[in-house]
């Protein structure tokens, strides 16, 4: 059989990379073979993650013309890899909302609104009499923990939380010391350029109004982060506008400690931003107390 390829989205955060390499390791159980891929580099925090398991990221790819392919965390095709319209797309895991999706056949799509792609491949793997490893529990949990930013986002669920604790009890893991560490490291920044981490966690929308993108980055002292990085970021946030065309660009500074954003609005449609939250931006900048998912406190307004 050809090569099936499984890949989460752009700018790959913690829950794309590892709920890529949990389904490999389900697939595997089954006797599919796969291979685990990715389309964007891995952050500080998901290499936190194989650092702890010692394993290897998955395979950087550049385009998947005719390649057949599971979408996992993602199913927009502007959040997902060249050329994807002319791939085969055979299954999408996924819990985002469904936009601009179409394909030549039938597929498997599983798609749940629930605050993370490990819950629904947790589930999967139960339906499938898959043994639950360490590494495979650790890969689900990590991913749980990223997307929930420790089990305090809105897009928590219920059903999220059941696999939460059913997976520490299985391993009997301290999943709140392992996952402020996993946390941590992804504050850190020194490693990367203005650029790369404007880019680290960026989704791009379009509205009647516009291309917009919406960046985020997690930080555990708001003020320090602007102190040290804020002036060449709002310089290549302007150089990002210029040359994306973006009507709008919002970069969210979440403080995973007290779980507030700081946004930082740029673009010709600032104040659509500011009247579609309800709130005032001042020099391009707002606090916006409370709010730490971007899926669930801010895209849909926009
Ligand atoms: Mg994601
Ligand atoms: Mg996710
Ligand atoms: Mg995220």
């Amino acid at each position: 059989m050809e090569e099936l390829l499984i890949f989460g989205h752009q700018n790959p955060d913690t829950d794309s990379i590892c709920s890529t390499l949990a389904y490999q390791e389900i697939k595997n159980q089954m006797g599919i073979e796969t291979k685990a891929c990715r389309i964007g580099a891995i952050s500080e925090e998901t290499q936190y993650v194989l650092d702890y398991l010692k394993l290897e990221a998955p395979v950087l790819i550049a385009d998947v013309e005719s390649k057949n392919v599971i979408l996992v965390d993602h199913n927009e095709f502007q959040q997902s890899a060249n050329q994807i319209e002319k791939a085969n797309i055979i299954e999408v895991i996924d819990h985002h909302r469904i936009n601009n999706f179409h394909t030549e056949n039938a597929i498997y799509m599983n798609i749940q609104p629930v605050g993370c792609t490990a819950t629904i491949l947790y589930e999967i793997a139960l339906v499938n009499n898959i043994e639950i490893t360490k590494k495979l529990a650790i890969l689900l949990l990590s991913a749980l923990v990223s997307d929930s930013l420790l089990f305090k986002s809105p897009t928590y669920t219920k059903k999220d939380e059941a696999v939460v604790k059913k997976l520490v009890k299985l391993i009997d893991f301290d999943i709140y010391e392992y996952g402020l560490e996993l946390l941590k490291a992804g504050t850190k920044f020194d490693k990367f350029s203005a650029r790369e981490i404007i880019n680290i966690d960026t989704k791009e929308f379009t509205i009647d109004k516009g291309k917009l993108e919406v960046a985020q980055v997690n930080t555990v002292n708001i003020d320090e982060f602007l102190e040290k990085y804020e002036k060449n970021i709002i310089k290549e946030i302007s150089n990002k506008i210029n040359e994306s065309s973006l009507a709008l660009h919002v970069l969210l500074v979440t403080d995973i400690v007290n779980n507030n954003s700081l946004a930082l609005v740029n673009g010709s449609i600032s104040d659509y931003f500011g009247n579609s939250l309800n709130v005032k931006i001042v020099d391009n900048k707002v606090f916006l107390p409370g709010v730490v998912s971007r899926k669930k406190q801010v895209v849909p307004f926009l």
